[in-house]
């Protein structure tokens, strides 16, 4: 799962990390009230920041610094009516319904901070650069030796002598070590007690020295987090952050019913119980020149309602031209199926082709049900074994181009 900008300040502020002021706003006028109150306030540098679950926001304009009322209106008007497109957005971009308005500072040079997992040494890793900045990726492909990576124990985390040779390591000077130190140390467990797959900090900037700090303040301006979905039930507070408009709305109704769901580009609609199972059947599908559609997993214990919601899913996706359903009842009933089936013919219709194999617990029962609907199942073919099946939803729907 992943948060906005505005969250992950907020997370990394309570974990003792220095953020600059700010505030979330869904309006232009909230943002210039806020960008109003911030100049009162005594800051002269205000930044507007789209929140989308994306970066490359500098580059694509929904970042901008301004030092009046009337420069934050243009800019959250701007950004308010435009979607994003950046590298990581689809190539429609993003709408923007949430702004960021946070007090600016002046930069001096900006770093790379982050922990996640480096699944190829099998261990957490503390990663950072001096190269900081909107233009990480590119060091990260043609300069790799300027990204520092320092694994993790697993039992005991990122050690304070570890976080100080990467600090000296990336140029902090003086005083800025121990804060670079510091941020690592919070930033570590931050990761740890949440649950993280990533905490970044992109940039991690030290301003220019000035009176009360001669060697310039660290700050963290902008950070990006995801967690392990499998572990959000144990962090209630972060699943609340979730902002559901930013999650695939097909993917967020199966997660609703427990299904494992993920959308491709293909036409075939797949349903399929268990991992293994709805992965060879991809498998399969492509063996005989087809395209899966989706993913998805009804699991062991999915009940008629869930199953039924499943084909709903399906069917409401209109790239989808043919279904396959393989099932293979261990715990899973083939009965259960069957009733979805019927359940999903009068509640939506197949007007595309299905195709049917089913083998296993119940499915004698099974069987007659759909015998029993092949009034309303006008489209439904039934396969004996899983090649077959293959073969007959790939040869009944548009191979694609
Ligand atoms: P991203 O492009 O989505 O990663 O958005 P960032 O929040 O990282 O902003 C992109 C770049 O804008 C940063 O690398 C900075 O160079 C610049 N920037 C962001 N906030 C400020 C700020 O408060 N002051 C100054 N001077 N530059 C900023
Ligand atoms: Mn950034």
């Amino acid at each position: 799962m992943k948060i906005h900008e505005y969250q992950a300040r907020e997370l990394l502020a309570n974990a003792t990390v220095p953020v600059p002021s700010g505030a979330m706003v869904e309006t232009v006028d909230a943002a210039v009230a806020e960008t109003k109150d911030l100049l009162a306030g005594g800051d002269t540098l205000v930044v507007i920041k789209a929140q989308v679950h994306a970066g490359g926001r500098g580059k694509a304009g929904f970042v901008k610094l301004v030092r009046s009322v009337e420069e934050a209106r243009e800019a959250a008007e701007f950004m308010l009516s435009n979607r994003m497109v950046s590298p990581q957005t689809p190539p429609e971009g993003l709408e923007v319904t949430r702004l960021l308005v946070a007090a600016g500072v002046d930069i001096d040079s900006e770093f790379y901070l982050a922990i996640t997992v480096d699944r190829a040494n099998g261990t957490n890793t503390l990663i950072a650069s001096a190269e900081g900045g909107v233009e990480i990726e590119k060091v990260a492909e043609e300069t790799p030796e300027k990204i520092i990576k320092e694994p993790l124990d697993p039992r005991l985390g990122l050690q304070p002598w570890q976080a100080r040779k990467v600090a000296f390591a990336v140029g902090f000077k003086g005083k800025q070590v121990n804060q670079a130190v510091k941020t690592m140390l919070a930033l570590a467990e931050l990761f740890r007690s949440t649950d993280a797959s990533l905490v970044e900090i992109n940039p991690l900037i030290v301003t220019p020295p000035d009176e009360s700090n001669p060697d310039g303040r660290v700050l963290a301006i902008d950070a990006k987090f995801n967690f392990d979905d499998n572990a959000l039930f144990r962090h209630r507070d972060i699943a609340a952050l979730a902002d559901l408009s930013e999650t695939d709305a097909s993917e967020r109704r199966a997660e609703e019913f427990g299904l494992s769901y993920v959308a491709l580009d293909g036409n075939i609609g797949c349903i399929v119980n268990g991992a293994g199972l709805a992965m060879s059947t991809m498998d399969i599908i492509k063996l005989h020149g087809g395209e899966p559609a989706n993913f998805l997993d009804v699991g062991g214990s999915a009940t008629e309602e869930a199953v039924t919601e499943a084909f709903r899913i399906i069917l409401g996706d209109d790239k989808v031209q043919g279904v396959l359903v393989n099932i293979f009842g261990g715990i899973m009933q083939c009965d259960t199926i069957a009733k979805a089936i019927v359940n999903a013919a009068g509640t939506v219709g197949f007007e595309v082709p299905l195709v049917v194999r089913l083998e296993g617990t119940n499915v004698d029962a099974a069987r007659e049900i759909l015998r029993d609907a092949k009034q309303e199942l006008p489209t439904m073919h039934a396969a004996t074994d899983l090649t077959e099946a293959a073969r007959m939803v790939c040869s009944a729907v548009a191979v694609p181009g």
